[in-house]
């Protein structure tokens, strides 16, 4: 496995077409190209590192993972009157669905769903205690103390806020949201700027590999069901309207964020987070999504087969 990640790291540090790093904040803008990490943790404990894979980087929208996930927990299956669980065929941001669909998002990882999500979480909650206990939970999966949210970042967001905040008041007129626009913005902008590393992001998506349990710290998270049907969700909608194309090249369970990171879950295998700022036309990491492409073609984990 570490030879495999040498060579993978390899090729796409020499790789001369690496997309176009997210430019709708400077924060994002302002990131190197060249970065390229990885790192692969196992159930069993062990865990496999190259490039730049200790750096810290926005995970953006691989947050809605977990936020899902708590979401989940405080609402069990009456999230799904708030979002749907179907891919939507349209861009991250795209607000055309709502319109069609009376302001209910097609599931919980476009930003639309992502922000109907967050609006479940709060539950007459401030957005204070909401990050508080997100950013709790994503320490306690990666099993890292030093997690943090990158306040430069969320204030960017907050700055150039208008397409997530056209999404929110649509859904709001629609009386899909329960909270204030602001307030649920507030928290979803902080959410997408939590800071992580390669390290933790893989050690953070293992309960998803073995049935809801992370079997590194023996803590159970999610039933095995609800792992089952993360895994589903991120399979169908974790790269947007990329998602048939992820699931064609690389075949695993996976979710995008535009700082240029992927969490991809062999189940029973591996928890993987690759992160290359520049993302192809969808939004999706392109060195990311080949260098996983590459994993997959050695050790045949695509649920798909070899
Ligand atoms: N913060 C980003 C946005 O709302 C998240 C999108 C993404 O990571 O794909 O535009």
């Amino acid at each position: 496995m570490q030879n495999l990640l040498n060579n993978i790291t390899d090729v796409m540090t020499q790789a001369t077409e690496r997309g176009r790093v997210a430019d709708y904040i400077p924060q994002l803008a302002h990131v190197d190209p060249k970065h390229f990490g990885m790192a692969v943790a196992t159930p069993d404990g062990q865990l496999f590192t190259a490039g730049d894979a200790t750096m810290p980087f926005s995970i953006q929208s691989i947050s809605k993972v977990f936020a899902l996930t708590l979401a989940l927990g405080k609402q069990g299956d009456g999230l799904w009157q708030y979002v749907g669980r179907e891919p939507s065929g349209d861009p991250f941001n795209s607000i055309v669905q709502l319109e069609h669909e009376s302001g209910k998002p097609r599931n919980p990882f476009i930003n639309a769903g992502a922000i109907a999500v967050v609006d479940a979480i709060m539950m007459g909650h401030e957005p204070k205690e909401v990050l508080a206990e997100l950013l709790s939970f994503v320490r306690y999966l990666a099993g890292d103390d030093s997690l943090f949210f990158d306040h430069e970042v969320a204030e960017s967001e907050l700055k150039y806020k208008h397409r997530n905040a056209s999404l929110a008041h649509f859904m709001k007129a629609f009386g899909r949201l329960q909270h204030d626009v602001d307030k649920v913005l507030g928290a979803y902008f902080h959410q997408c700027a939590l800071a992580m590393n390669c390290v933790q992001l893989a050690r953070a998506g293992l309960f998803l590999v073995s049935d809801g349990v992370n079997q590194a710290s023996g803590s159970r998270v999610v039933s095995a069901q609800r792992a089952r049907r993360i895994n589903a969700m991120m399979m169908m909608c974790g790269h947007y309207d990329g998602s048939g194309e992820f699931a064609y090249r690389v075949g695993l369970p996976g979710k995008s964020g535009v700082g240029g990171g992927i969490l991809a879950i062999a189940p029973g295998k591996a928890s993987i987070a690759v992160w290359s700022p520049g993302l192809d036309q969808i939004g999706n990491s392109l060195l990311g999504t080949r260098a996983l492409e590459m994993l997959v073609q050695e050790t045949g984990w695509s649920v798909f087969g070899h």
